[in-house]
């Protein structure tokens, strides 16, 4: 079987570029970038800041880099990160917060990577007592990969940046799949905007450009990330090519997002009635998991999948996940089903 004949569900990142954006990077005009002169990338930079609010943005080729940026732009080698125990950047960032920012992670216990304001407040340390790490930096993951692609409260964020206000904190958002949460929570980008110091967009994920995201900030922030995208090794040059897929995506992929939310729910209810399931996460977005009985092997209901032609994976024991995107039509949706159905 080749590649294209699978089903994907094991991430929104193995989408590959269609016809028509493959069609809009070849047109697009380019320069070096480094320099600041590649007219396409400064488009999208301006467009995304424009869309929500904020100054100034920076195109980098992956959400880790946009993250990692945010983390050290924020804290001084020493300072405390906070984050939830889910959390992309401590979980799959390499260890990076150490490695790039030298700083140490408060790691909290949310409800499926959803904190509260008064946990933050709780655990922000004294700076007037000085055995501690200096709090600095609250992060948050808007939708929650490791929680199911569930979307955070707006009203508890706005708690949460009044207490960043009061204790002097900054606030990032990773938002790698922000723009499923606004599909699913009818918020706007500005609402965002005017909330964190610093937001990461994915153009990689759902969007299904082929890489590229976004780090949005003041034009402050946005002038020490240049410097540090460089330090990182992610300077690119003729990069308006990529820039381009992203621009594609924000004009024809945001507005579809709620088909894959829908097909995450109809695979839901599908999976609700199998006697070989234990438990399905809430599902607000485009990813899926669920928990296998204790009697079924994750390896195994992996194995028979592939049979299948379909490419699924586990992200613990008995913990399974699939991730909706643009590359998984109406009809790949029914054979999964089917697929999913005959296990057991
Ligand atoms: C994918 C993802 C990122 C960035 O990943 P890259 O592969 O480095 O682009 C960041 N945060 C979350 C929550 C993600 O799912």
């Amino acid at each position: 079987m080749k590649t294209a004949d699978f089903i994907d569900v094991r991430s929104d990142t193995v989408t590959r570029p269609t016809a028509a954006m493959l069609e809009a990077m070849m047109r697009a005009p380019v320069g070096d970038d480094v320099f600041g002169e590649d007219e396409t990338v400064n488009e999208l930079q301006r467009r995304t800041a424009d869309l929500f609010g904020m100054q100034a943005a920076l195109f980098c080729p992956t959400g880790t880099m946009t993250n990692q940026i945010a983390i050290k732009l924020h804290t001084q080698p020493g300072d405390e990160v906070i984050c939830d125990q889910l959390a992309h950047v401590y979980l799959y960032e390499g260890g990076g917060i150490a490695v790039n920012s030298q700083a140490s992670v408060r790691v909290l216990q949310g409800d499926q990577g959803r904190f509260t304001a008064a946990q933050v407040r709780d655990n922000v340390n004294r700076r007037s007592d000085s055995h501690f790490p200096w709090t600095r930096l609250v992060t948050i993951e808007n939708t929650v990969n490791r929680g199911g692609g569930c979307c955070w409260d707006l009203g508890e964020l706005r708690r949460i940046r009044k207490v960043c206000d009061a204790e002097r904190l900054a606030l990032h958002l990773d938002g790698a799949r922000l723009f499923n949460a606004l599909a699913a929570t009818q918020a706007t980008p500005q609402q965002y905007g005017e909330l964190f110091d610093t937001v990461s967009v994915c153009l990689s994920k759902g969007l299904g450009a082929p890489a590229g995201s976004v780090l949005l900030g003041t034009r402050e922030h946005i002038g020490r990330a240049h410097r540090l995208r460089k330090v990182m090794g992610g300077g690119m040059r003729q990069a308006g090519y990529l820039a381009a897929a992203g621009l594609y995506a924000l004009d024809h992929h945001v507005e579809r997002l709620p088909e894959d939310h829908r097909k995450a729910r109809t695979l839901a209810t599908e999976l609700e009635r199998l006697p070989f399931v234990a438990t399905v996460f809430p599902v607000q977005t485009n990813i899926v998991i669920f928990r296998l009985d204790a009697r079924a092997s994750g390896d195994a209901f992996l194995a028979h999948l592939l049979d299948h032609g379909v490419k699924a994976s586990s992200i613990g024991p008995q913990l399974i996940r699939f991730v909706f995107h643009l590359d998984v039509s109406e009809d790949q949706l029914g054979k999964l089903v089917a697929a999913t159905r005959g296990f057991g």
